[in-house]
Parts: structure tokens; C-alpha cells; sequence
């Protein structure tokens, strides 16, 4: 390792290290909190005293940054992460969409050609649905030893962020309570992987009682035993997380990352905030002791890189894929708008416009609430016009109370839509080949579903997110002009001196850059 010491100004405002810096970052660190909104770093502030209070203290913290697409939502988030690029670039649209060719639903990394390896084997994951490059990938093209690593507790968060060229993405099987990957990456499971799964890492849960940091209030207590019910009601707890920071620490001492001649990439998306966030909504007890816990956690994982590669030769990204709404109840007891709509009610109130207007037949064929795929076939047979009857789709949709708006596939490929940022954010989720028919909006605070709450609006509660950068290079401050997380994948490949992702729309937020 050459060590350059014109260099060494550059990182005088870098965290201490026990292990000297190098020249060029010798890995980035790419962390994901799954529905982790942007008020949670102010709201819990005070409580914070590992890895996001490092964060918010030495990195470049961006207090504007709002997802630019619709629906926010996991797959989105994760692609845009790594990639800058919109759904409309990226060609991941959703979560699931519906597939014309097949009639299915498919999700954003079902690829039948691949198997899963480890757990139940079920299905078959890989990236082949994400048209575009990620940081990782050009990584990979520019410098041959990179290795990049993605992990997670949902194989969408693993696999988008790390991108096509990636040396392995691996996530949980809640069904067994162990990490699993695809044979897109390999025939088999690394070695290390096995090892770590044949400790059955899980079970130390078994029987644990998830209290309050003050002890007064158990949240949940783990089934007695490690049968099938106790791994799958792991996703929602805090120990999914701790799993996941445990994987991340093997991955990193097996995988030797921050040790290669080049920058590593390890992407690392902690997924129980989302699962308890479902549950219990942004305003709960259960929700603030997740973000404290991720802190922690955060907190322990810089401390291990610290140790194996020196913090100084890490660089840091940490955002989320998304946002989320309050509780309906709770909007309504603060007199705030917002509730609940009935499930089914766009289908059904379509389906009967279209079949009172041009008759018998099944008109919807897609089961989204607000993704309306319609029948084209039907619409050949019956010799009518396609915009003709997807407008009055459209309209029916909007007959019903607390829908905000209803856009059209004709709309959305021609731009014709409201020139404001809602419109802007459908407009950008929109890929012609794999969308609907229409895209049925609701009121702000309203969402579907009998409990809990959801996400996926252009809201600002759905679209606030974090952006912190921290490490070699990048300067300690606050910065509070209107960001977008796809800026994050062109900053870092400026920053590392890699191509830019092909289909990325971001701008290099250079302010962050120490200069000589
Ligand atoms: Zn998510």
C-alpha cells in the first residue's frame, strides 16, 4: 500500500483510526434503515450515542432529501440507492407489478432461471430485472479486485443495491432462520455462509423478551422454542437487525473487504424498522426503540471496521428506501386528514364503470389497489379504443371519495401530467413496458389496509428521508438545499474516480468534498 502524504489534509476531519488511511477509500460502507423517515434523526436525537450520532456529528448531513418517484417503496428505494436512476430509467416500478406476458404478478428480482441456495429453496432471485448499472458495478468494471457484498433481511434489498457484477447478495429465510443467496452469484454457498448458518445464529432468541431501553415494558417475548412460527415472527423484532449486523461482521473478516488494491462496496440494508414500523406506526414506543437500537448497532459495526480496516479508510452512505404515514387513528385524534379506504374499491368501481359502459367481462386483470391493469384483449375483441376506455377508468377511479388523482398510460407517456412535483414523482415511476393502465392516488394520510400503516405515496412523509456521507474526504456540516438519493450513487462514483451509473438522473453534491 502506497501511503500518499499529500493526501493526508484530506483526512484530518475523518473519525480516529487504530489503522493508517490510505490513499483512496478502502471501502464503502452503503447502509439502508428500511422505512427510517428523516424526522426520526431529529425526534430521538437525544438518544442516539453510537453510530448515528457519529454520523450526524462528523458526516455531511442532509436535512432535505426526498425520494423524486412513485410509489415509494422497498425495490425503488434500493435501486435508486445505488444506481441514481428514477423507475422510469431503472425499470424497477414497484415492489411486484404485473406481467402481461405471464398474467403473473412478479416481483422485482423473481428470475425463474435462477434457485435460491440454502433455506427452503424456494423460487428463484437475481438483479436481471434492474436495467441499469450500480456504483458497484462500475466499481467492478473499473478495478477488477473490487468485491462487493450486498446484505439483508429481504432478498430485494440485497440484491438491488449490490447490482449485477456483485460477488454475492445474501438474505434471511424466515421460514429457517437462516441467510440464503442465489446461484446467479454461485453454485454453492461460500463456506463461511454454511458456517454461519449451521450455528443456527437465530436461536439465541428463543424465549427473549424485546423490552423497553428502561426495562418497564416488554414489546414482545420470542416463542419457546425455534419451531417455524418463532423464525418467522423475527422479521418484526430488533434481533433481525442484530442478525444482520452479525452477517455483515462475518462477510466482512471472509470476503476480506477493505483489504483488496481497490475499493470494496458492502451494502447493507437493516429491514426490522420496516416490519415494526408496519405494525405499530412512526408515532410508537416500538418504532423510537428500533431507530435507538439501529444507532447501536451502527455503532458496533463501525467499531469492527475500525478495527479490521481503520474508519479512516471507510467511507459511509446512509439513507432509506422510504418513509411512511401515520397511523390513520392517530391522524384522526390529532384532527388531521387521513383514514382508511375500503380494500378493493378502485377494482370494483372500474369494473363496473367498464362493465356498464361497454359490457360483460372482466375488466381488471391486475390485483394492485392503485396499479390498474386492464383488459386489452377484451378491449381488441370488443373493437373498442384503448384511451378511450382507460380514461373512463380514470374517471370511475376518481368518483370515489379521498382519491387525489388518476393518471393514465397515454398521460404518463407523454408527460401530459400536472406540471407539480406529484406529477413529476408518477411521471418518473413510470416505465412503459411493465406499468399499468392507471395509477390511482389518494388523498395525503389516507392508505389501504385494516391495521397498521403503509407507505408508497409522493408525500412528504412518504419521501423525507435521510442522506448522511461520512469518511476520507467528506467534510463534518449540515447542508439544507433539496437533495434527492439519487445523487448519492454520482457522488460516490465522483468521489471514488469510477464511471457514473448509466441510467443515473443525480447531481454530484460536490459541496461535501474537503479540498486541498
Ligand atoms: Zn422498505
Amino acid at each position: 500500500m502506497t501511503r500518499n502524504f499529500f493526501t493526508v489534509p484530506l483526512l484530518a476531519a475523518a473519525v480516529a483510526a487504530s489503522v493508517p488511511a490510505a490513499t483512496k477509500p478502502k471501502l464503502v460502507l452503503a447502509v439502508v434503515v428500511d422505512q427510517f423517515r428523516y424526522d426520526y434523526l431529529t425526534r430521538f436525537r437525544s438518544s442516539y450515542t453510537g453510530g448515528l450520532s457519529k454520523l450526524l456529528a462528523n458526516g455531511s448531513v442532509f436535512t432535505n432529501a426526498h425520494y423524486d418517484h412513485f410509489p415509494t417503496v422497498t425495490a425503488i428505494g434500493h435501486s435508486t440507492f445505488m444506481s441514481g436512476a428514477t423507475p422510469a430509467i431503472s425499470g424497477i416500478i414497484a415492489n411486484d407489478w404485473f406481467d402481461r406476458g405471464s398474467g403473473k404478478t412478479v416481483t422485482s428480482v423473481t428470475d425463474k432461471t435462477a434457485k435460491i441456495l440454502g433455506g427452503k429453496g424456494e423460487g428463484g432471485a437475481s438483479p436481471r430485472r434492474l436495467l441499469v448499472s450500480t456504483l458497484g458495478d462500475e466499481l467492478k468494471i473499473a478495478n477488477g479486485t473490487t468485491r462487493v457484498i450486498g446484505i439483508s433481511l429481504k432478498d430485494r434489498s440485497a440484491i438491488l443495491p449490490a447490482g449485477h457484477m456483485a460477488d454475492g447478495a445474501y438474505w434471511f429465510d424466515a421460514s429457517d432462520g437462516t441467510f440464503v443467496s442465489s446461484d446467479y452469484y454461485f453454485p454453492d454457498l461460500p463456506g463461511w455462509v454454511r458456517d454461519f448458518n449451521a450455528a443456527r445464529p437465530a436461536d439465541k432468541y428463543v424465549g427473549a423478551e424485546w423490552k423497553s431501553g428502561d426495562g418497564k415494558v416488554v414489546y414482545k417475548k420470542m416463542a419457546p422454542t425455534a419451531d417455524a412460527a418463532f423464525y418467522k415472527s423475527i422479521p418484526a423484532t430488533p434481533y433481525s437487525n442484530e442478525l444482520i449486523e452479525a452477517f455483515s461482521e462475518r462477510a466482512i473478516s471472509a470476503e476480506q473487504l477493505g483489504r483488496h488494491d481497490s475499493t470494496d462496496l458492502l451494502a447493507v440494508s437493516f429491514s426490522g424498522n420496516d416490519y415494526v414500523g408496519h405494525d405499530f406506526g412512526p408515532d410508537s414506543p416500538q418504532v423510537r426503540d428500533m431507530a435507538i437500537r439501529v444507532d447501536h448497532l451502527l455503532g458496533k459495526l463501525f467499531q469492527y471496521l475500525d478495527r479490521e480496516v481503520g474508519m479512516a479508510n471507510v467511507v459511509v452512505v446512509l439513507t432509506a428506501d422510504h418513509g411512511v404515514a401515520p397511523i390513520p387513528e392517530v391522524s384522526t385524534a390529532r384532527k388531521m386528514p387521513g383514514g382508511r379506504m375500503t380494500a378493493g374499491v378502485i377494482q370494483s368501481t372500474v369494473q363496473a364503470k367498464l362493465t356498464e359502459k361497454y359490457g360483460e367481462g372482466k375488466w381488471v386483470i391486475s390485483p394492485s389497489e392503485h396499479s390498474l391493469y386492464l383488459n386489452l384483449t377484451l378491449m381488441a375483441e370488443k373493437k373498442l379504443n384503448q384511451t378511450e376506455v382507460i380514461e373512463s377508468a380514470a374517471d370511475a377511479a376518481l368518483t370515489i371519495p379521498h382519491v387525489f388523482r388518476a393518471y393514465t398510460r397515454d398521460q404518463l407517456s407523454r408527460g401530459g401530467l400536472a406540471a407539480d412535483q406529484i406529477g413529476r414523482r408518477v411521471f418518473n415511476g413510470f416505465y412503459g413496458q411493465r406499468g399499468p393502465d392507471i395509477m390511482v392516488l389518494l388523498e395525503p394520510n389516507w392508505l389501504f389496509g385494516a391495521k397498521g400503516t403503509t407507505h408508497g405515496t409522493g408525500f412528504g412523509y412518504d419521501t423525507h428521508v435521510p442522506i448522511i456521507f461520512m469518511g476520507p474526504g467528506i467534510k463534518a456540516g449540515t447542508f439544507h438545499q433539496r437533495i434527492a438519493p439519487n445523487d448519492v450513487a454520482p457522488t460516490l462514483a465522483t468521489l471514488l474516480a469510477v464511471e457514473t451509473p448509466n441510467g443515473s438522473v443525480g447531481r454530484v453534491l460536490d459541496e461535501i468534498f474537503l479540498r486541498d
